[in-house]
């Protein structure tokens, strides 16, 4: 695993055996199975209580019965799974940052103790439901509306592209209340609500081995104490994608590590020409050396955010950036690992063309790379250039 300047050395005993452990978890459970979960299309929810066993559901969350990881600790886990697949990784993201973290946030003593042990436990699963068939990049435009009836909001609207939205319990469903100019709330919607709808999105050809789906939801009651009471207006989804999208500039990190190592390994056996090994040319090292070279790049922003967030000093610009530049590293690792394996690099034997399509969906999720952009061309300049 790639750590040229030897990172390592500024982790904890603690956060370091996190590390280790999804390592070993991801090596001996997760790799051997996943090139067929992609293939066949199917997200490997038998090891759900495995990765809740291992504390990585919501595990930089303190009591409750999460694992209280330092902003380092869950990083690295992120990496981890990541190097597994992008698809375990955003399944514990969705569940420990854009769900288990708005609850434990803003959520009620009643919502918090009610729901965050068996979510932590794996036993309750979350989705995350803010984006809309028209609303991505946009979600302050979003149309799904809640009403104010009595003792109780009534729910309609449509949510697309919602991850683990067929696994889930409960959906968080960000919607406003009084009307299409109202206050964007957070509600915890149990999916076995009548008129709650989630729909499977198939034909994806990046993040296979990851539930993906649309909800519907028509006429969804939901009793007055299922609103988030900690939190108003957008700030409530924006916030939470902030602790998401930390995890996300790690994650990738797992990824192209995964590339990386696959490429250089395969680099020393691959013979071309005179009897010698394709590692022995120039121009492929000169790929390996560009890749190094972007991964401690990415390291060390990662590892500089997770400081800067521990002496809570981190803006959500900072994470813009990260994310922002981690995600096109890692893609561009991927492409150029891949071009080293030549034909081979186009099958699901090797781990690369996997990593490099789901990398797709997270060069476009939790804000896209030139949504990103416009929010630090607006932090530069102090002009908003989205419309
Ligand atoms: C597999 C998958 C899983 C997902 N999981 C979730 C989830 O769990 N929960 C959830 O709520 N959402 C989820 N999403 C949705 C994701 O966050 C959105 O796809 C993303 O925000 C982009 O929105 P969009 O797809 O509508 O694209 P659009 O907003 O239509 O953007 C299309 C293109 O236009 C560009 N663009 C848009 N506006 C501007 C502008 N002002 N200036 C310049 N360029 C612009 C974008 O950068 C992009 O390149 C998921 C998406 C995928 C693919």
């Amino acid at each position: 695993m790639p750590d040229f300047f030897d990172l390592s050395r500024h982790f904890t005993s603690e956060e370091r055996s996190i590390r280790e452990s999804v390592r070993k978890f991801v090596d001996a459970r997760i790799l051997p199975t996943i090139g067929e979960h992609w293939e066949r299309g199917t997200f490997p929810t038998e090891l759900i209580p495995e990765i809740a066993e291992l504390g990585l559901l919501g595990c930089n969350l303190q009591g409750y019965g999460c694992a209280g990881l330092s902003d380092t600790g869950y990083g690295l886990a992120m990496q981890e799974l990541e190097r597994g697949d992008s698809g375990l990784r955003s399944f514990a993201s969705v569940q420990g940052s854009l769900v288990m973290y708005p609850i434990h946030s803003y959520g009620s003593d009643e919502q918090k103790t009610k729901l965050l042990p068996k979510m932590a436990k794996g036993e309750i699963i979350g989705c995350f439901g803010l984006t809309e068939p028209d609303f991505g990049s946009n979600p302050n435009g979003m149309l799904t509306l809640a009403v104010d009836d009595g003792d109780s909001y009534v729910l309609n609207g449509t949510k697309r592209w919602i991850t683990n939205g067929n696994l889930a319990q409960i959906a968080l469903v960000w919607a406003k209340v009084g009307g299409p100019k109202g206050e964007v709330r957070g509600f915890i919607v149990p999916t076995d609500t009548r008129g709650f709808e989630a729909r499977e999105i198939h034909h994806k050809v990046s993040l296979r081995a990851s539930v993906t789906s649309e909800l519907i939801l028509e006429d969804v009651r939901v009793k007055k104490d299922a609103i988030l009471p900690g939190v108003r207006g957008m700030k409530g989804p924006l916030s939470t994608l902030t602790s998401a999208r930390f995890g996300i500039a790690w994650g990738v990190i797992g990824a192209a590590m995964a590339c990386f190592d696959c490429a250089v390994d395969y680099a020393k056996h691959r013979v071309q020409f005179a009897g010698k090994p394709i590692a022995s040319h120039q121009l492929v090292q000169a790929k390996l050396a560009e890749a190094l070279t972007q991964i401690t790049n990415m390291q060390l922003q990662a590892l500089e955010a997770s400081r800067m967030k521990a002496e809570k000093k981190l803006r959500p610009q900072h994470v813009s950036m990260i994310k922002r530049h981690n995600v096109h590293a890692a893609l561009q690792i991927a492409r150029a690992c891949r071009e080293i394996l030549g034909g081979n690099g186009i099958t699901l034997e090797y781990p690369i063309m996997r990593h490099m399509c789901n990398l797709e969906t997270v060069f476009t999720y939790e804000g896209t790379h030139d949504i990103h952009t416009l929010i630090l061309g607006q932090d530069i300049t102090g002009i908003a250039a989205f419309e």
